[in-house]
């Protein structure tokens, strides 16, 4: 098993699905590629570690993409979960810095500050579907279980923890516990119970619980049964292929200018901060093949 994964399980008679996950690595790897600041470290790896949480033991074309959008000074991040595992993000901001809050925790909350969360569920078929709903605290978890209790209509309780220094990333990871159609509604109080007595889940990640483990507590009395286990990591979908189709949908007149240049086009991936070169001649013959279609498409 590599050194991030996620376990889902059920608890309370299969009336509550728990899964937990350590993303130490997805956040490290996301830090580095994009430079981001400490606090834009502990933001973008909350939201990855909830796309991953939420997206686990997805299958096919299935994603799901959270965003927020705020008027703190990291402006927006988005991350996006797909089938295998495969997690990425970016903040649009990446070197935003706040001092510590009060408390001497990075300020998530402030360097995201007030605005939306926006929920993408994209199906093998059909239309993607999303919702949004107000940022609470712009702490990531809360808005999550936010979301979950107001767009899905799901009791939830939601943990998501970055534990990172100027160096880099210590430990990552967070779980989430939803309710099922025909839950008791004590459960969700059993659940608070079970999480108010956890240390941060930061902490758990750094003292070398596994997901498992962390399943277990999170359930207790309620007895947890895991079902799966699968890795998770930042893997970017982007390839030369998938550039190389937007950069004929932009059509011949952008083409002929980039053509006309001298240097090489550079088209740089934002998920993952992988850059694409194309050299006059290549943009040339991408240029014939987008009057080809065109032909085809007007004739
Ligand atoms: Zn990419």
């Amino acid at each position: 098993m590599p050194s991030d994964y996620a376990a889902a399980a059920l608890a309370a008679g299969d009336s509550v699905r728990i899964v937990a996950a350590r993303t130490t690595s997805v956040v490290a790897s996301a830090q580095q590629r994009h430079g981001c600041s400490p606090t834009v470290t502990a933001a973008l790896g909350r939201l990855l570690t909830g796309a991953a949480l939420m997206g686990s033991f997805l299958k096919g074309r299935e994603r799901i993409t959270l965003q927020v959008n705020g008027t703190g000074p990291v402006r927006g991040i988005v991350a996006e979960a797909s089938a295998g595992g495969r997690v990425r993000g970016y903040p649009l901001r990446p070197r935003a810095e706040l001092p510590l809050n009060p408390a001497g925790k990075f300020d998530v909350g402030g360097v995201i500050g007030e605005g939306y969360l926006h929920v993408t569920r994209s199906f093998d078929t059909g239309q993607p579907y999303t919702s949004a709903v107000p940022l609470a605290t712009g702490e990531v978890g809360d808005d999550l279980a936010r979301y979950f209790a107001h767009s899905e209509q799901v009791p939830s309780v939601v943990a998501v923890g970055v534990l990172a220094n100027p160096g880099g990333v210590i430990a990552a990871g967070g779980f989430l516990a939803n309710l099922l159609p025909g839950a008791a509604e004590s459960t969700i109080n059993v659940l608070e119970e079970n999480v108010r007595g956890l240390p941060h889940v930061s902490t758990l990640i750094r003292e070398r619980m596994s997901p498992e483990q962390i399943v277990e507590r999170v359930a207790g009395a309620l007895g947890a049964r895991v079902t799966h286990v699968a890795p998770v990591s930042f893997t970017c979908t982007c390839s030369r292929e998938r550039v190389t189709r937007v950069l004929v949908g932009l059509g011949e007149g952008e083409l002929d200018q980039m053509a006309r240049a001298q240097e090489d086009t550079e088209v740089t991936c934002d998920f993952c901060g992988q850059r694409y070169y194309f050299s006059p001649h290549e943009i040339g013959e991408l240029r014939r093949s987008a009057s080809d279609a065109a032909d085809a498409t007007n004739g």
